[in-house]
């Protein structure tokens, strides 16, 4: 599929959270300035973002400036990736997920999932639709099925058509925005099991959702695909250099590792030229490769702290976003 636009498929939208209760009982400074739509200034310097998301702005909001034309597009046909990168508790999983059960604080996913049902059920009656949704974590390199606790250590192949997908991982056919919620309480539900303190490991790992769309019109016989992957990213923040030792230290190791490979695509992408993008650097990057840049729909969000205490954190995940403009 032709797109006149491709060099604007890369958007970086960046959001800051309030101040939480023990910042606030701190006495953290709020250091932040907002200007604008797209920029955030910060101990003096300017950040310039697609957008940049002040505290207050709500989770619909956040979803009617990024993912609602997301939706629409893959259902037209395309693929997609929406990240969200930050230190831990700077507001990812509130992103991503939020509270799924509650109507105002539904995060991207939730409402992606309804947004699908609602314009499938207001389409031509001739498309069938088969959507089916998997759901694993990428820890230390090695890739769990969260629909499937006995698969751990799953891995990228290439169909015949050259694209990769995760061999074996769990895929399930849904038929309602519920259904979709219900895996992904699953999917929650097994992370919980499987480790002591969920806060931690979900702080160290990438966990990937994929909603993969295909439709038919059975009278036409034509067929479209489109898949989207929404990805909550392991926090971003340095292990301190003389703090951390064994293992610890080589899983902020292998973070960092990951997270720079994604960094390389993307800033390799945005700069648009012809030139080597290494997907092959990281197994993340492997299996979103045809789900980012080109014709792509890509969205990242850089989340972010707007604590004094966090100010170094903060201008490196800023300086993360830059990178993909
Ligand atoms: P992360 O996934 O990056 O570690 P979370 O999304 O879990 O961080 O956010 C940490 C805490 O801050 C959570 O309690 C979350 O509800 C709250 N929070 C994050 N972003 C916002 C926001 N924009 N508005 C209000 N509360 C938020
Ligand atoms: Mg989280």
């Amino acid at each position: 599929m032709a797109d006149a636009n491709a060099e604007c498929n890369i958007k970086v939208l960046c959001r800051f959270r309030p101040l939480n209760k023990s910042e606030i009982i701190r006495g953290d400074k709020f250091i932040p300035v907002f200007q604008g739509e797209d920029t955030v200034i910060l101990g003096g310097k300017s950040y310039v973002f697609d957008q940049v998301f002040p505290t207050n702005t709500t989770q619909i909001q956040v979803y009617n400036t990024c993912a609602k034309q997301i939706v629409k597009d893959v259902l037209g046909g395309y693929n997609g990736t929406i990240f969200a990168y930050g230190q831990t508790s700077s507001g990812k999983t509130h992103t991503m997920e939020g509270n799924l059960h509650d109507a105002q604080g539904m995060g991207i996913i939730p409402r992606i999932a309804e947004d699908i049902f609602e314009h499938i059920f207001a389409m031509d009656e001739n498309l069938e639709f088969h959507i089916k949704v998997s759901y694993f974590e990428i820890y230390m390199d090695k890739i769990r099925d969260l629909l499937d606790v006995t698969k751990t250590n799953l891995s990228v192949h290439e169909d015949k058509h050259r694209v990769p997908y995760v061999k074996g991982c769990t895929e399930r056919f849904v038929t309602s925005p519920e259904e979709v919620m219900d895996v992904i309480d699953e999917g929650k539900a097994s992370r919980h099991v499987a480790v002591t303190n969920m806060n931690e490991h979900s702080s160290r790992s990438h966990s990937i959702f994929l909603i993969n769309i295909k439709q038919e019109n059975v009278e036409t016989e034509q067929k479209l695909c489109g898949k989207l992957y929404l990805v909550d990213l392991a926090g971003s923040e340095k292990v301190s250099k003389t703090g951390a030792e064994g293992a610890v230290l080589d899983e902020a190791k292998n973070i960092n590792r990951s997270l720079s490979a994604l960094g390389n695509v993307i800033s390799a992408l945005a700069e648009g030229t012809k030139s080597h993008v290494p997907y092959r650097d990281s197994k993340m990057t492997r299996i979103l490769q045809d789900s980012l840049g080109g014709n792509c729909r890509t969205t990242m969000f850089i989340c972010c702290s707007p604590s004094s205490y966090n100010d170094v954190e903060t201008k490196s995940t800023l300086m993360f976003g830059q990178r993909a403009k």
